[in-house]
């Protein structure tokens, strides 16, 4: 067969072929990489890259590329064929470019060399500085900078750092040595230390090398260098970077780069200094110069926190006009090259200004949100562009008041971070101790074991809520996020005793008149007071969320159960209520009275009796709830929890019942009993207890359309849901449809005005989500119950899932709490073929999700992709959740024919 001639370029392999690159240069303004080569060069040497280009003073040097990494472990720990000749031609080309030559002791060049992926990595090696010395070119360093204690400084940091980065040597022998110098020659401090204690210090960090490693250092600078290169390509396999990556979810990445480069010091005199600063202030997002520096000082100093820094802003120009203004310049042509704030690393020799390294700059909420809205007006980056900058988790932050920063925390314990904010307050034990001692103006912490519908009162006054037990959709969780109060939920080593009334935390015993702190963002329980500061919906906020809501597809709607809820959320941005609770209107103290005697009746005529007692105040609440959601849907869920929850289950109060009633005790003890069940979570519950009784629903229909016919009268635009919770078979739709239909037309009827309203499901029950296409023959919406969905696909009871679930999390079983985040494989299937087989069969069904993981951004994004109508979720999430569908559409783009529903 004849050979075919192909054209392609030979593929590199693995040690192999003469042209594979691996050694990338940069210098003297000159680069052969650039921003755009992250991928090869990591972040670090891209931007190095780029820097010189620019061009910005950068130290010459040349990048090892991250293939180079990947090829050395493939090979098993080997350097691929031609990689050192390929360094050495480099270091060739930076000692023409430096003037300078490795290992010359009479003009010698020295070398610093940095691990730097494409995305950083704490978990890898850092940084060798000064190879390149040995004890010639130490003496050399010592004549040419007339400065013999720097030159032995720099020595013995060389031995330290490759000693312990490159071969393993622990640091703490170091350390030993170091401080019996010290002390033998009377030294407090390192920097007190002269050049003849630096020599020692020398001498004795060789001994310790030799006796831990078995060779001497290494005298050769070459070999220097290449030990730090391979540690480097090690490190990447590491453990710790392993797990980092593993955590960070950081795959498909080859290696790491690596990046050696000439040295410059910052320690050889009081014309030099080191610093690292910020474009902008981090932590508000002002336009200012945010940096520090210290005079005659080499990077690691600033980091250790020996020395205190100074201020660039108002010190620098002070200590050098030139090289201040020169790091303003600097400030500027980083922005306009990188569009974003710019953390960087500067080193100042002898007058001249180096930058070693410049990435993008952490910030805070507030920041993000200000720089993001600045950098648009300063025409530096687009909207678009402008609304991905802000993690939508983050603004979490700036909806709630915050403990001080600067403020000293002594924490006692750690919870779940169940709702955000900051809250201190004094103990209270018992909802009604809460409610009782706010009443008298204390402010309160409510701490109980768990809280039950029933605390709702006390909840409700309180500063925030502490529990020790439940996870983060526990009882307390669910109504805190709903509130906005700051919750720590299932703070296992707060223990506490409602007899003695006291709460033990370690070895604090704490009583109801000690203030406590909680942070609802972090889990932390504090002691005694500790000062907050008042956040604020800002411009540059309202202006974030403007832009956000152009380019979301999701429409954002709030769970919530009275008219302040409605009123938060809408001031917030909501755009209709996705789950109104109906049970939580029934926890009132007038309230509950009636209920409970609705639930005690024996026959149905006592039962209607009960129920059309608590007619009014349930009309009164939808009215309340429909005015402020004027023009915007509302969907009201029918009655849930099982009827054990309204009854009370100690002697004093069922007596006190019975005694109400007009009963005997023992027939409140026996309908207890009655209802009591092994498993309420699939009980008697949702729409089941509707079933039995359908008299419930009818009054809660008659409520909502007489409501509903009242507010339309006073020129309110009313659309109504009812949703029907908990079904998992059509026929059990259909059934209640008939209730509901005769009861809205009667209510019409009576009151001379037509509503429309809709009649849909909750989807949370797995047979529902299977069964969707029959289900959507009776049901006009969906809305994924996804509390329920998750602990019934799952079988991982929500009250209970605390106990095994940080077993689960910790042991990487499962990768996130799907009580959290949706799981996307399991849940997200059901629900992906119940909004399919749904609308097959009706293509106009609406759908949405109202369980937590409606304003949870990473669950949005799912949402999103499923082609769900809306996300509906707490009050104070909804800017978060506006936020996160936006970024959902920006980062999922409908295809041209997808799905483009609006
Ligand atoms: C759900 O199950 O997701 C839901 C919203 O209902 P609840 O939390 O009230 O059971
Ligand atoms: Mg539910």
């Amino acid at each position: 067969m004849p050979k075919v001639m192909t054209k392609s370029r030979p593929k590199a392999r693995p040690g192999g072929s003469r042209k594979t690159k691996r050694v990338y240069f940069f210098g003297n303004g000159k680069a052969e990489g650039g921003a755009h080569l992250k991928d090869l060069l990591g972040g670090k040497g891209a931007n190095l890259a780029d820097m010189t280009l620019v061009p910005l003073p950068v130290p010459p040097g040349f990048t090892i590329t991250t293939e180079a990494c990947g090829d050395y472990n493939d090979l098993g720990h080997k350097f691929p064929a031609g990689l050192m000749d390929e360094v050495k031609q480099h270091l060739a080309r930076v000692e023409k470019t430096t003037g300078k030559k490795f290992g010359d002791p009479d003009n010698p060049l020295l070398v610093a060399v940095r691990s730097g992926a494409k995305v950083s990595m704490p978990g890898m090696m850092d940084t060798v500085l000064n190879i390149g010395m040995n004890d010639d070119v130490v003496e050399g360093m010592a004549r040419l900078t007339n400065n013999e204690r720097f030159a032995y400084d720099s020595y013995r940091r060389l031995i330290n750092m490759f000693g312990d980065t490159v071969m393993g040597v622990d640091h703490h022998h170091f350390e030993a040595e170091l401080s019996a110098v010290k002390s033998s020659r009377g030294a407090k401090l390192d920097t007190d230390l002269d050049a003849e204690g630096l020599k020692e210090v020398v001498r004795r960090y060789k001994k310790i090398y030799h006796q831990i490693v078995m060779a001497d250092f290494p005298q050769d600078p070459l070999v220097q260098l290449e030990h730090a290169i391979e540690a480097v390509f090690k490190s990447w396999m590491g453990e710790r970077a392993i797990k980092y990556r593993e955590l960070n979810d950081i795959r498909g990445l080859r290696g790491t780069a690596v990046n050696v480069q000439s040295m410059v010091f910052g320690n050889m005199g009081d014309d030099c200094a080191t610093g690292v600063a910020f474009t902008r202030d981090p932590s508000t997002g002002e336009n200012r110069f945010y940096g520090e520096f210290l005079v005659n000082a080499q990077g690691e100093d600033v980091v250790a926190g020996i020395r205190t820094p100074l201020d660039c802003q108002s010190e620098m120009g002070k200590w050098s006009t030139k090289s201040w203004r020169e790091l303003l310049k600097i400030k500027q042509t980083l922005e306009n090259r990188y569009k974003d704030v710019q953390d960087f690393e500067f080193t100042i020799e002898r007058g001249k200004l180096f930058m070693l390294q410049t990435r993008t700059g952490k910030r805070t909420a507030a920041a993000a949100v200000k720089i993001a809205v600045d950098m648009v007006k300063e025409k530096l980056i687009d909207r678009k562009t402008a609304v991905l900058r802000v993690d939508p988790g983050s603004l979490d932050q700036l909806l709630h008041p915050m403990f001080d920063p600067a403020a000293r925390r002594n924490v006692l314990a750690r919870g779940l971070p169940a709702s955000p904010g900051a809250a201190v307050g004094k103990i209270a034990f018992s909802a009604e101790e809460a409610e009782q001692r706010v009443a008298a103006g204390e402010p309160i912490i409510l701490v109980r074991r768990e809280t039950e519908p029933a605390d709702i009162g006390g909840m409700h006054v309180s500063e925030g809520i502490l529990t020790s037990t439940g996870g983060m959709t526990s009882h307390a969780a669910v109504v805190a996020r709903g509130m906005g109060t700051p919750c720590v939920a299932g703070a296992g080593d707060v223990v506490i005793d409602q007899n003695t009334r006291l709460v033990k935390i370690g070895q604090k015993t704490l009583g109801p008149q000690d203030f406590i702190s909680i942070d609802g963002a972090t889990g932390e329980v504090m002691e005694g007071t500790v000062p907050t500061v008042k956040a604020t919906m800002s411009g540059p906020f309202a202006q974030l969320m403007k832009w956000a809501d152009e380019y979301r597809r999701l429409k954002v709607r709030t769970n919530g159960d009275t008219p302040t809820d409605a009123r938060v959320a809408r001031e917030f941005g909501a755009e209709g209520i996705g789950l109104c609770r109906t049970e939580h209107m029934f926890f009132d103290p007038q309230r509950i009275h009636h209920m409970r005697e609705m639930i005690l009746a024996t026959t149905v005529e006592a039962r209607k009796a009960a129920l059309a007692k608590l007619l009014p105040y349930q009309r009164e609440d939808f009215v309340g709830i429909f005015k402020q959601m004027n023009g915007l849907p509302v969907t009201v869920r029918l009655l849930d929890p099982p009827l054990h929850e309204f009854l009370p289950h100690n002697e004093k109060d069922q007596m006190e019942l019975a005694r109400s009633l007009n009963k005997s005790l023992e027939e409140v003890r026996t309908r207890v009993a009655q209802l009591h069940e092994a498993n309420p979570m699939l009980g008697h519950r949702g729409d089941r207890l509707a079933i039995t009784y359908p008299e419930i629903l009818e009054m809660q229909v008659r409520a909502i359309i007489e409501a509903a016919c009242q507010c339309k009268k006073q020129g309110v635009r009313v659309l109504p849901e009812i949703m029907i919770p908990l079904v998992g078979a059509k026929r059990e739709l259909d059934y209640l449809k008939t209730f509901t239909d005769q009861t809205a037309k009667l209510v019409m009827a009576e009151q001379g005005v037509k509503v429309e309203y809709l009649y849909g499901t909750m989807i949370e029950v797995p047979r529902a989500a299977v069964t969707a296409d029959q289900i959507a023959h009776t049901a006009q919406f969906f809305s994924f119950g996804t509390n329920d969905l998750t602990q019934m696909t799952f079988g991982y009871s929500r009250d209970d899932a605390n106990t095994f679930l940080p077993d689960y999390l910790k042991k990487e079983i499962l990768e996130r709490d799907p009580f959290q985040t949706l799981d996307v494989e399991g849940v997200g299937q059901l629900i992906e073929m119940a909004v399919r087989k749904g609308r097959q069969v009706n293509p106009k069904l609406k759908c949405g999700i109202c369980g937590e993981h409606g304003g949870d951004p990473k669950s949005i994004q799912l949402c999103h992709r499923l082609g769900l109508d809306y996300v509906s979720c707490s009050p104070y999430r909804v800017p978060i959740a506006r936020l996160a569908a936006a970024h959902a559409a920006l980062l999922n783009p409908v295809k041209p024919g997808g799905n483009g529903r609006k």
